[in-house]
């Protein structure tokens, strides 16, 4: 199978079983999502949709904000963790947000990343979610991870990984992919241990990196490239036992 055709059916598959993924965090304009996707680092998005409503009832513009003290700003966020390098993060991108693009957050990638305390991935996931208009795929663990594993890049860099996924998935999927990949990745294909034999994927996956896979499910073999077939013993089962039902 072409390379173009496998990708074709990946996006195909992830389509079809997580069509309604989306993004989790809350938020109801640019600025709180900027916020929650800052929090989100290192957090679950329940724990940061926890935390987000009395942040932004107290906070709820990036003038507000920018004039917050970081001792109030850090108590409201501290159970996101590492609080102290995420409230700085805050206080940085709501003055630059006030000083340098009276009070909006800006629609361009180029100016979201001048925003103190914003990097890459959040300026993605901002572009996307907020504006519809991304620059790129983002990045995150998971999509990390579930990119290696079903071949589609062997860099180690966030930077790297969206550069192949840029090159290899079409742009109309560029929003959709990461969310369809984190769903995939928080259902099945799971950190510690990849649940393959239940993966729609399988068939498409080479699963790099990971141990070759032993078959438990009786009456199934793998092929050299993967793909998960009914033995010959099965296959003359099944034919036995309709057989039968047939002279019944
Ligand atoms: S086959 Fe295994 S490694 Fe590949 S995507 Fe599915 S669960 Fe992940």
């Amino acid at each position: 199978m072409k390379e173009s055709e496998r990708i074709e059916k990946i996006i195909e598959v992830l389509k079809s079983e997580y069509h309604d993924a989306h993004c989790s965090l809350d938020f109801k304009n640019p600025f709180e999502l900027l916020v929650a996707t800052v929090l989100s680092a290192q957090c679950t998005d329940k724990r940061v949709n926890e935390v987000t409503p009395k942040l932004f009832q107290k906070f709820p513009s990036p003038e507000k904000m920018a004039k917050a003290s970081i001792e109030e700003l850090e108590k409201l966020i501290q159970s996101t963790g590492f609080f102290r390098n995420k409230a700085k993060s805050l206080l940085k991108a709501s003055q630059s947000i006030v000083q340098d693009f009276h009070g909006k957050v800006p629609n361009e990638m180029n100016q979201l990343l001048k925003l103190g305390g914003v990097g890459r991935k959040t300026a993605n996931v901002i572009m996307g979610n907020a504006f519809g208009k991304p620059d790129g795929v983002v990045v995150d663990t998971h999509v990390t991870r579930i990119s290696r594993l079903l071949g589609l890049s062997k860099e180690k860099s966030a930077e790297k990984i969206e550069r192949d996924l840029n090159r290899k998935i079409p742009e109309k999927f560029w929003v959709q992919f990461p969310h369809w990949l984190i769903a995939h990745g928080r259902a099945i294909c799971v950190a510690r241990r990849p649940q393959c034999l239940r993966c729609p994927l399988l068939e498409l996956c080479p699963r790099k990196g990971l141990p070759k896979l032993k078959i438990q499910a009786p009456g199934y073999r793998m092929t050299p490239s993967g793909e998960l077939v009914a033995t010959s013993h099965a296959i003359a089962l099944k034919k036995r036992k309709k057989k039968l039902r047939k002279i019944k």
